[in-house]
Formats: structure tokens, C-alpha cells, sequence
């Protein structure tokens, strides 16, 4: 199990901005125009729908010719919607050149993209660049299904003294489930949970989906998995926009999307739920032990047998014994409504263990 550096990491309602519920980050995925810029920021701020604003102004494009962002010229416009509208900004960096010019214009919080994340040397230039700098990072995960460029990165932030860490859930590029761009793997930002527990942790539910219909669903599981907040793209005519248009939903959609989801706490506000919740795990735990408890009896019968199977000098392994047996369990779990893959998983071990006792015996071990 990989286990990531000490990291010192300051808790989200400790980072300078004012908000309650899940943090909300929102913006174009490119600013395009100083109005496009201006009007998609001032209509968030006017629903309420941001705490922070975000526009990327230099795109990572993986085709040269795609529009590659508007880069320097456009962060005067971020600075205008951070003065004249209130929103704290960020945008991406990929370089040590980014970084300084991010910092000359007041950026609030820094990203590294996707693509950044995966290369070391790429994420060292940048965090070389911000030792002393007090702003706080948003690691995007790496494209590919790697927890230990995640984390390796964050790691590479923290030792330059950043300590307003937080990473970003955007999927990942293989999937095996095509209904996504980016596939959730869900059970990597879980891990990184487990791994880091006091490290902010937002989804980026408009990358992981690629089409603003499945928006939604995406920002729910995030809400049920705990995540501390969403990065949604928003644009205030996403049909043309130039970058990422399918999945840009326009500040009204999005208050919306945040107005239908429903919110989960770890812990229920509502005082019978623990005393219910208490009652049923120990239920669950009595359940385990005899099951256990099962188990040793079972083993024991198995060991028997293996003696008589030793003494009569027959295999421990009987074929046709084992495919009887997983069939009639698999026939017996379908009535019970358990699904034919968990039961034949769960005898398979139990036969292999059994097996592996029996073996032990006859060959005399
Ligand atoms: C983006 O946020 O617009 C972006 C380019 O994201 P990612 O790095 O996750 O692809
Ligand atoms: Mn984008």
C-alpha cells in the first residue's frame, strides 16, 4: 500500500474564502472574450450559483491546431471579474513563466491540469516556482490510472511549503465505460481519501462526462461520495463555445443542476438515524462472526475428510464434486436473490482454502 509523505495541510474553512455547503467552482473552460468573460461571471455571481471563478487561458489541446487559449492578454479580464464582479479566480498553469504572470494578476488559486500532473518534471518547474508563495493548488488527477503521480504531485507542492492543497477528481482517460470522456474510476479518488483524509477533495464532474446531460448524475455521486465541492464548466453560450462545448452548461442550467442535487452528511443531523444506524451495524457484525464461526466448522469437516481421503489413498481434488457443488449454490443463492457471481466468488474461495487444507493432509504436511 502506497503510503504518501506527511503532508501539512490547512483545512478548507480555513482557506481565505467565504462560503457554506460544498465549495462551488465555475467558469468557461477558456475565457474567449473580455465579455464573455464578464457576463458569465456576473450571471453566477447574480444566481449565487460560484464561490470561485475559474477560466483556463492556456489550453493543453492534444491537437496542435485546436484554439490554445488566449493566454496572457486575457488575465486583465479575470482580474476585472475578481474587482468588479467578486469572485475569487483561478486558472490553470503548466509552467514557471504561467506561474508569474498568474501571480503578477492577483490569481486567487492555482490548477495543474490533467496532463501537467502526469509529468514530474512539468509539476517541479511549477512548484520550484511557488517556493515561499503562500496561494493555494488544486491538483487535477493524472489522465492515466495512476494514484502515485496524483499523489506524487501533491507531494512535489507540499515540500515547496504549499499547505492550501486540494485535489480534483476528472476522470480518467481509459474506460471501459464509454457513456463518460473520461471514465470516474471512483475507486481512486476513495483511495486518495483513505490515503490523505484531511486533503480537500472537489469533482470535476463536466471532464469525467464530456456532455452536459450527464452533469448532474455525476455531481450526485460526488455529493454522495462526500467530496468537498464541484468544478463545473459553465459559459454563457456553451453551442460556441471554442473549447469543450458539449459539455459547458449555461449559469442558469447550472443553478439548476445545484438547486436538484441532494446533499448527504456522513453523520444525519436526524437524532434516530445514529441509535438506527448503531442497531443495524451490530446486527451486520453478529452476522460476520457466525458466519466466521461457520467457516471453522466447515474447515474442520473438510480436514476429516481429508484424512479418510488420505487413508483410502484418493485425491483431494474431485472435479466433478466441486462443479456439483458451485452449481447447487449458485441454483440456491438465485432463490435467495443473491447474484450468481457473488455465491460462485465466495465458494470458489472456500473451495480453494478447503482444497489447499486437504492437499496439506494427504501429502502429509
Ligand atoms: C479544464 O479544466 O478546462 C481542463 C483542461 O481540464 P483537464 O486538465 O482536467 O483536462
Ligand atoms: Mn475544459
Amino acid at each position: 500500500m502506497l503510503s504518501p509523505a506527511s503532508m501539512e495541510i490547512t483545512p478548507l474553512k480555513d482557506w481565505p474564502f467565504k462560503f457554506t455547503g460544498p465549495l462551488i467552482i465555475s467558469g468557461p473552460c477558456s475565457a474567449e472574450s473580455e465579455q464573455q468573460v464578464l457576463e458569465t461571471a456576473r450571471e453566477l455571481k447574480g444566481r449565487e450559483s460560484a464561490h470561485i471563478f475559474r477560466a483556463g487561458i492556456w489550453k493543453p489541446r492534444t491537437r496542435p491546431n485546436s484554439f490554445e487559449g488566449m493566454g496572457e492578454k486575457a488575465l486583465p479580464w479575470l482580474l476585472k471579474v475578481k474587482k468588479e464582479v467578486g469572485l475569487p479566480i483561478c486558472t490553470e498553469v503548466a509552467n514557471a513563466s504561467h506561474v508569474e504572470l498568474a501571480l503578477k494578476n492577483e490569481v486567487d488559486i492555482l490548477w495543474i491540469g490533467a496532463r501537467t500532473t502526469t509529468g514530474p518534471f512539468a509539476v517541479q518547474e511549477i512548484a520550484s516556482a511557488l517556493k515561499g508563495v503562500d496561494i493555494p493548488v488544486m491538483v487535477k488527477n493524472p489522465i492515466s490510472v495512476d494514484i502515485a503521480l496524483w499523489i506524487g504531485a501533491l507531494e512535489r507542492f507540499s515540500k515547496v511549503g504549499i499547505t492550501k492543497l486540494m485535489a480534483v477528481h476528472r476522470g480518467f482517460s481509459t474506460t471501459l465505460d464509454s457513456r463518460f470522456r473520461n471514465g470516474p474510476n471512483w475507486k481512486i479518488p476513495i483511495e486518495l481519501k483513505l490515503l490523505l483524509p484531511n486533503l480537500p477533495l472537489i469533482c470535476d464532474p463536466s471532464h469525467i462526462a464530456g456532455k452536459r446531460e450527464l452533469i448532474q448524475e455525476i455531481s450526485q455521486k460526488a455529493m454522495d461520495l462526500d467530496f468537498d465541492g464541484l468544478m463545473i464548466e459553465s459559459h454563457i453560450d456553451p453551442n460556441n463555445a471554442l473549447s469543450d462545448k458539449s459539455q459547458q452548461v449555461t449559469p442558469q442550467n447550472l443553478q439548476q443542476i445545484l438547486r436538484d442535487l441532494s446533499y448527504k452528511t456522513e453523520f444525519s443531523p436526524d437524532k434516530d438515524f445514529g441509535p438506527e444506524l448503531e442497531a443495524l451495524r451490530e446486527k451486520i457484525d453478529h452476522i460476520d462472526f457466525e458466519l466466521l464461526e461457520n467457516l471453522k466448522v466447515r474447515m474442520e469437516i473438510v480436514k476429516i475428510i481429508g484424512e479418510s481421503k488420505r487413508k483410502s489413498k484418493i485425491t483431494a481434488l474431485q472435479k466433478n464434486r466441486i462443479e456439483f457443488l458451485l452449481n447447487q449454490r449458485v441454483q440456491k443463492g438465485r432463490e435467495l436473490g443473491l447474484s450468481d457471481d457473488f455465491v460462485r466468488d465466495i465458494f470458489g474461495h472456500i473451495h480453494a482454502e478447503s482444497l489447499k487444507s486437504q492437499t496439506d493432509i494427504i501429502s502429509g504436511v
